[in-house]
């Protein structure tokens, strides 16, 4: 799938569509869900032009793969939710029911969490 730099959230990064901002370096960004399933629900983006988890560690850098994920950790620490526990989801493509086509982690937490899978 070709990245569409229309979609909402490459929006976001440029500056064209306003959110909250979290956490923001070199890397990432970080900013509230707008629809929350949970009292803790951020959205953590690459700042890179990727699809999916799978295009994201395919196609790029080494650096832009591990700082992302330390800013990844830097959004669960913030949140004060690693010791109470959290779920991290990236839906990809149509069965996952991806709604935007920019790679984005969601962390979600703040109560019991329940199974992992619904029907
Ligand atoms: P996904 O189904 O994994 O693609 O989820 C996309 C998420 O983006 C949904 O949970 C939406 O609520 C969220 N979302 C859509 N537009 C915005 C926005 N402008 N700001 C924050 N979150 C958004």
């Amino acid at each position: 799938m070709n990245y569409d730099p229309s979609n909402i959230f490459a929006k976001i990064l440029r500056g064209e569509i306003p959110c909250k901002k979290l956490y923001e370096d070199e890397y990432a960004l970080a900013f509230p869900d707008i629809n929350p399933q949970a009292p803790t629900h951020i959205l953590v983006i690459p700042k890179g032009p990727y699809v999916s988890y799978d295009d994201f560690i395919g196609s790029a850098a080494d650096d832009e793969i591990i700082g992302f994920h330390r800013a990844l950790a830097k959004v669960i620490n913030q949140a004060n939710i690693a010791a109470t526990g959290y779920r991290l989801i990236a839906n990809a493509g149509v069965d996952a029911h991806q709604e935007v086509p920019h790679y984005h982690v969601h962390v979600i937490g703040g109560r019991d969490l329940g199974a992992m899978l619904g029907k």
